[in-house]
């Protein structure tokens, strides 16, 4: 027991010392190997057995359909997206990109260079961790939080010595992931104007996700209307079916087609009033 003592890693049986392991939150040892196909902003003791081989599990995955949602961007602002820019934290080096249609970003820090995926964080993750509740009335509540369009949920937090002088900063990004809980990007600072560049990531990642909230209310709205046309239209086909001894069922069926197009983005504005109006 205690320091000097082996333990098998659970995932590749291999024996290793206290350096070279953490324990998981069930309980198991993993060995840094191991932990390095994992998100590298987790943290051990919250992740259980299986949630450290679903990460391994996922993660390439994740990182290889971020890659490719650059490839269907319509325009060159969504391209030029797919670049990485780079934050000089004081002595930490990170570097960030954000897909703002599909509501994701990547964060790569220099600390996690052994790691073997770019994790991929998701905006309707990114609010203050709270552990899962069963209640659904509770869930939607949360929803509200994902899409407060007011909300700066990254922040930046200030550390100083004992005369006030500064010394640290950190940018905080809350995520309610049982294994994260929470994303930190710590440096040093020698002077006040130093932390500057910790609140322009930190305003970066918060504009980010207004913009990828702004996106998603205008397709919202802009499937609603449609819906509505759409209802209209069904209805007064379906009366015209009736009236002239047509197939209400045909009519009522190709309202059902549409209003499934529609939520599935198959259906462009412009086309719409073709569906049923000759
Ligand atoms: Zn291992």
């Amino acid at each position: 027991m205690g320091l000097f003592s082996k333990e098998d890693c659970v995932f590749c049986g291999t024996e290793v010392g206290m350096l070279k392991r953490s324990k998981l939150q069930t309980k198991e040892y993993i060995c840094n190997d191991c932990k390095r196909k994992t998100n590298p902003f987790a943290r051990m003791d919250y992740t259980s057995k299986d949630n450290a081989q679903r990460m391994m599990d996922t993660l390439a995955q994740e990182a290889a359909d971020f890659e490719a949602s650059f490839d269907s961007a319509e325009n060159r602002f969504q391209s030029a997206e797919r670049s990485f820019k780079t934050w000089d934290l004081g002595n930490h080096r990170v570097q960030y990109r954000c897909n703002t249609r599909l509501g994701a970003f990547q964060i790569i820090s220099e600390n996690h260079s052994r790691y073997e995926h770019v994790p991929v964080f998701y905006f309707d993750t990114m609010i203050p961790y709270r552990f899962a509740d069963d209640n659904p009335n509770l869930a939607d509540f949360r929803n509200s939080e994902i899409m407060d369009s007011n909300a700066e949920y990254v922040t930046v937090k200030e550390e100083k010595d004992m005369d006030g002088k500064l010394t640290g900063c950190t940018v905080i990004i809350p995520y309610n992931d049982i294994c994260i809980r929470e994303i930190k990007l710590n440096g040093n600072v020698s002077d006040e104007n130093d932390k500057d560049v910790f609140y322009d990531l930190a305003d970066r990642i918060n504009s980010d996700r207004k913009a990828w909230i702004n996106n998603g209310i205008y397709d919202t709205e802009r499937k609603n209307r449609m819906q509505m046309r759409n209802l209209k239209d069904t209805a007064a086909a379906v009366v015209k079916a009736a009236a002239s001894g047509g197939s209400v069922e045909d009519a009522v069926k190709q309202g059902i087609d549409t209003a499934n197009a529609i939520e599935e983005g198959k259906v462009k504005q412009g086309f719409f009033g073709k569906l049923f109006r000759k």
